[in-house]
């Protein structure tokens, strides 16, 4: 299969394409506007977005649903139809909530979707509430095209379209999905089954080496977190001893802490390697080895390569992760305390079980393991979708034909997304989401961060690459 190459805008046409790229900023920034904040504060904004979202999806002509399993807590979704003969629909899957923001340290109000500089400033920007408008513009140039071609789109197929598109916006992702995509899963399954998903953290550009590397993620780290109870002897305060609770807490905590070997799975050699290919050649070697068995070379080369923020995400996806963080202990200054709780967010790479990351943890509190409870109180699988299939072609010949000096390399995001759920219905789901940023964007730093943003010059080369890539898998235009 090959992707028109040329001017990005071919497909959709020059006025067509400026159009619907001021309406896409049109859309963030309302959204943006709407506290879809999670845990809900003010109750029900995850609503009035899903509603938000409802409106825009109706006005393109389109019968939109809205769920509401919990109260305030709303999804939605639509579909746009194919004429069957291309398989199973392609869906685009976000999700509308956010975390919260307190607008300290932030140069523009959190909730306003103001535009300056460049960029849309806001809760959401990048997570995810740009992804969510780039594919309500890709879902409305196809419902326009439908009824330029005199046919209605909440039921006649769209011109070219063999497959259906699904578009299903979700509540709750930030808090693990249960009360969105989860619920989803076992109550609305037509929403999300697909031959593959599209949705958040991939396809945006990183440089490195003068580079621009475009990973798509393709995989997820799972999560275990733990209750660690700590026993100890109380007493008065007046005369320590080391049977503490909160001592003994504070040792475990620095043994938790300690950094594990680097362990390299198939997608983060493959992307390791398709990466190092593409730059130069001596960062490429450098590249090479920041999987070493010797933690300070492979420690070296990630320093050498990557900001900050970014070594800290290339640790994470080398390894499994432990990071204790909450703590508990006492009740009074006089009274040394008899028990101390922690809870141990581990996030764990493919291939690591449930029962491996325990047992790692037990190990670690050696003498102190007789002294502690170890329960678990959530776990997620990690989520891994095959980099050979159509769909997934098909996003790096699309990215390639935009940006015909980029690469695109497979990739893991270390946290989890909605993809989780989508695994549970075997629905390949890809993180895709297309932005060519500033070189000196620090994206990453900007997800719940101070000061979210996302360039208007970003989103506006996003949208053709989405809107190809749906052509692409879904059939092409007759146009
Ligand atoms: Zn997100």
């Amino acid at each position: 299969m090959t992707v028109q190459a040329g001017r990005p805008s071919d497909r959709i046409g020059d006025e067509r394409l400026g159009a619907a790229q001021a309406e896409l900023v049109e859309m963030l920034r309302g959204l943006i506007r709407i506290r879809s904040v999670n845990p809900p504060e003010p109750a029900g904004g995850e609503l009035e977005a899903a509603h938000y979202i409802a409106g825009i999806l109706s006005d393109a002509g389109l019968n939109p649903q809205v769920v509401e399993p919990f109260e305030g807590r709303g999804s939605v979704h639509a579909r746009l139809q194919g004429d069957g003969t291309g398989g199973e629909p392609l869906l685009l899957l976000a999700h509308l909530d956010v975390v919260p923001a307190p607008p300290e340290g932030w140069t523009h109000d959190p909730f306003g979707g103001d535009v300056a500089d460049g960029y849309v400033y806001g809760r959401g920007a990048v997570d995810m509430k740009g992804t969510i408008a780039m594919q309500l513009a890709v879902v409305r140039l196809l419902a326009a095209e439908a009824r330029e071609a005199g046919r209605d789109p909440a039921a006649d197929p769209v011109p070219g379209l063999s497959r259906d598109v699904l578009i299903t916006v979700t509540a709750d992702e930030e808090a693990g999905g249960f009360g969105g995509a989860g619920w989803l899963v076992e109550n609305r399954p037509e929403w999300l089954q697909a031959a593959g998903a599209l949705t958040e953290c991939g396809g945006v550009s990183v440089t490195a080496a003068g580079q621009r590397i475009y990973p798509i993620q393709v995989a997820e780290k799972g999560f275990a977190v733990y209750r660690v109870l700590v026993h100890g002897t109380s007493g008065h305060g007046s005369m320590p001893r080391p049977e503490n609770a909160a001592v003994r807490a504070a040792e475990i905590i620095r043994r938790l802490a300690v950094p594990g070997r680097p362990r390299l799975t198939p997608v983060m050699e493959h992307f390791i390697g398709a990466t190092a290919d593409a730059l130069p050649t001596e960062p490429g070697r450098l590249l090479r080895t920041i999987a070493h068995p010797d933690v300070r070379l492979s420690d070296a080369a990630i320093d050498t390569l990557c900001e900050p923020t970014y070594a800290r995400a290339v640790r994470a996806l080398l390894r499994d992760t432990i990071s204790p963080n909450i703590i508990q202990a006492g009740v009074k200054y006089n009274v040394i305390p008899g028990e101390a709780e922690l809870y141990v967010d581990c996030r764990v790479l493919p291939g690591t079980t449930e029962e491996q990351i325990r047992a790692d943890i037990e190990s670690r509190l050696g003498d102190l393991a007789e002294a502690s409870d170890v329960d678990l109180v959530i776990f997620g699988a990690p989520v891994e979708s095959a980099a050979d299939t159509d769909l997934y072609r098909i996003l790096e010949t699309t990215i390639r034909a935009h940006d015909p000096d980029g690469s695109p390399v497979p990739g893991m995001v270390p946290f989890a997304t909605d993809a989780k759920h989508t695994a549970r219905l075997g629905i390949p789901t890809y993180g895709f989401s297309p932005l060519r940023l500033d070189p000196n964007e620090l994206f990453l730093d900007r997800f719940h961060g101070v000061d979210e943003r996302v360039g208007l010059d970003a989103l506006r080369w996003g949208l053709p690459v989405l809107y190809d890539a749906v052509r692409e898998f879904c059939g092409t235009a007759s146009r």
